[in-house]
């Protein structure tokens, strides 16, 4: 546990237990030794089809908990209802959850149905995600905001007025100064009277990756300038009593709650001063940016990391409006937040298996071999050769290293000319590796090769280098004895895990012990964690991988016990050649009559049967399914 840091990053829902596995606590800090659930009893009884009950659901996998969404959505409810209690702020708090942090259906129901007693609502930055907020809101509190963010257009804004004239309390925030014509126009044109937000500019600047969205020259939101004409047109048009919400954001992964203060402070005056300026305003909303400690590190100067929880940023955000509503006599506003990362992170862990893993060959090198290579040198290599050696006898390291290298690139020149053959090359790479392990610089890193596609499932890994805890789930109890990367199923080299949470450049890793996992792997399970928010919905279809299964798992009676409340395999090859616009039905036909055209030739019964082969692997998913543990030789 302590190795992988389980505590810091994992805290309160994620711990070791007694077997050496990785425990769910899906309450929380309020769960019961007995209501822990073991996460690779999980991973048995949905992947290995011979357990009692078990799906034989193929991985990669998706353990949804929605226990864990239901504790994230409350705390942090309850963290504000704290802060406004203890600072009598004369007000009340009301989130709402960004879809495109995860839109998968169960979670977006899942949240509206765990947030509707304290009225949670939705934000929307599209059509598609406004559609989907919509349905599901209609089962939500009738108060829960549904905020409409994101680039408009006709068809946007008036789906917008609809979802009002459905009695969704719909909000449309104007991202840009054009939207507003269009809002004043199809709102008469549709008669119906909207309630408008609008998003300002802040010149507070976050200075980390995600902080580009915010400061004077961020791509979202209206200057102080434009706000202003603004009011001056829905003056005009006597529509001033619509804006009712003031929003920003000033980037995802806010480090530090004095910069929270800063901006959320700014904010409020520009709310102050909407309502000096006759506006209605209502809600001051605070955007995303409530962060996560993905390394457990609790520092500041780390994008992977915050230093503050769910209290001491509700605190700040309280404590910073009312000190300007009270300094300007203004009524305290609705606290709105858009916390997409912060509530659904947790509660969604992606479980892949290694399925072979590069061994590192001990060189050994045979006086017969000496010799077969050192006969057909040329006179350079010849002379390194015999420099390295004179080298090794004094133990000067760096001279050996350095001999090493020269003798090893020389006879890649030859190899090159065609002066020196397969074996003999084989031998100068057997011969060089003694020396770097004699000398003690040889890299003993081993590549762990696992059924997963970075591309689809870990994105912000390759794309912004985004670091997520990557542990095994089991043998936590035993010492680790390799140091590996990950590598995988892709054919692209950038498809590797090769830096992990704390600056490591290596995973502990255990070996493999041979081929028992459930679906013909290793038997060794991996679990990326934190990442429920953004990477499934980023995720691409590289390859051709598409997702992983998904299972929902709740905790349910008895000691140690869970369900399994929902159960889906991935896409199947058919699935994902359709994302690509090919005709799978059109494709299996084509293949069919080739082989019906070649079975002429052959016995009819053989083709018959390569059709129905073939029907098989378009149903059948990307991933490797009956793959055998192997342990590929590679020199590392
Ligand atoms: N609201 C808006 C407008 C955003 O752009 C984002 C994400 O960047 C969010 C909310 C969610 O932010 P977070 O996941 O940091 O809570």
């Amino acid at each position: 546990s302590a190795l992988y840091k389980v505590d810091g990053w994992g805290a309160p829902y994620f711990a070791v237990n007694s077997s050496g596995n990785v425990a769910v606590r899906p309450h929380g800090a309020g769960t019961l030794a007995h209501q822990e659930i073991d996460l690779l009893k999980i991973v048995k009884k949905v992947s290995d089809p011979k357990s009692k009950g078990g799906l034989g659901l193929p991985l990669p996998l998706v353990i949804r908990l929605p226990d864990v969404l239901k504790n994230r959505l409350e705390s942090l409810q309850a963290a504000f209802d704290f802060a406004i209690q203890s600072q009598d702020y004369e007000n009340h708090y009301q989130g709402v959850y960004p879809v495109k942090c995860n839109q998968d259906r169960y979670v977006v129901e899942d949240i509206v149905k765990f947030g509707s007693p304290f009225r949670f609502g939705l934000e929307a930055g599209s059509k598609p995600e406004l559609l989907l907020a919509m349905s599901c809101l209609c089962k939500g509190s009738p108060d829960s905001f549904l905020v409409c963010n994101g680039f408009k257009d006709v068809e946007y804004i008036s789906l917008a007025l609809i979802a009002r004239k459905l009695a969704l309390n719909t909000v449309i925030v104007l991202e840009q100064e054009e939207e507003l014509d269009l809002v004043i126009e199809l709102s008469r044109k549709l008669s119906i009277r909207p309630v408008i937000g609008l998003r300002a500019k802040l010149r507070t600047k976050h200075s980390g990756h995600f902080g580009s969205t915010s400061g004077e020259k961020g791509k979202f939101g209206l200057t102080t300038t434009q706000i202003l004409r603004v009011v001056r047109k829905l003056e005009q048009v006597d529509m001033l009593d619509c804006l009712q919400l003031l929003h920003f954001h000033i980037g995802s992964q806010i480090p530090t709650t004095a910069l929270l203060a800063d901006g959320v402070s700014e904010a409020a005056q520009i709310y102050c001063e909407l309502v000096r300026l006759g506006a209605h305003m209502q809600v001051l909303d605070i955007g995303g940016g409530l962060g996560i400690d993905y390394d457990g590190s609790k520092s500041t100067d780390s994008e992977i990391s915050v230093s503050y929880g769910l209290e001491e940023y509700a605190s700040a955000v309280v404590r910073a409006i009312r000190l300007v509503c009270d300094r300007r006599s203004v009524k305290h506003p609705i606290v709105c937040s858009e916390s997409g990362r912060a509530i659904v992170s947790h509660h969604s862990i992606l479980i892949f298996e290694a399925v072979s893993a590069s061994v590192y060959d001990t060189p050994s090198m045979s006086p017969l071999g000496l010799q077969f290579f050192v006969e057909t040198l040329s006179e350079e290599a010849l002379a390194d050769y015999k420099n390295l050696s004179a080298a090794a006898i004094k133990g000067e390291s760096d001279t050996c290293l350095f001999y090493a290298d020269q003798l090893k690139q020389r006879c890649i020149d030859q190899f090159k000319e065609g002066s020196l053959g397969m074996e003999q090359l084989a031998a100068v790479d057997g011969f060089c590796d003694f020396v770097y392990k004699v000398i003690g610089v040889s890299d003993s890193t081993r590549t762990y090769h696992v059924n997963l596609s970075v591309f689809t499932s870990i994105p912000d890994f390759w794309g912004i280098g985004q670091l997520f805890p990557i542990i095994p789930i089991h043998r936590l109890d035993q010492r680790p004895a390799v140091k590996g990367i990950l590598s995988d199923l892709t054919c692209d080299s950038d498809g590797k895990i090769d830096k992990f949470i704390g600056g490591e450049s290596t995973l502990p890793l255990h070996e493999l012990e041979g081929g028992n996992g459930n679906n013909g792997g290793c038997g060794y399970y991996l679990g990326m964690f934190l990442g429920g928010a953004y990477e499934e919905a980023l995720g691409g279809v590289h390859n051709l991988f598409g997702g992983p299964s998904v299972v929902r798992v709740s905790q349910s009676d008895g000691p140690h016990s869970f369900a399994v409340t929902r159960a889906m395999p991935g896409p199947c090859c058919s699935d994902v050649l359709r994302v690509m616009q090919h005709e799978p039905e059109l494709m299996f036909e084509m293949l069919k009559h080739r082989a019906e055209e070649f079975g002429q030739e052959d016995d009819g019964m053989a083709n018959a049967a390569l059709a129905g082969g073939l029907a098989h692997y378009f149903h059948s998913m990307p991933y490797l399914v009956g793959s055998s543990c192997s342990l590929t030789a590679m020199n590392n």
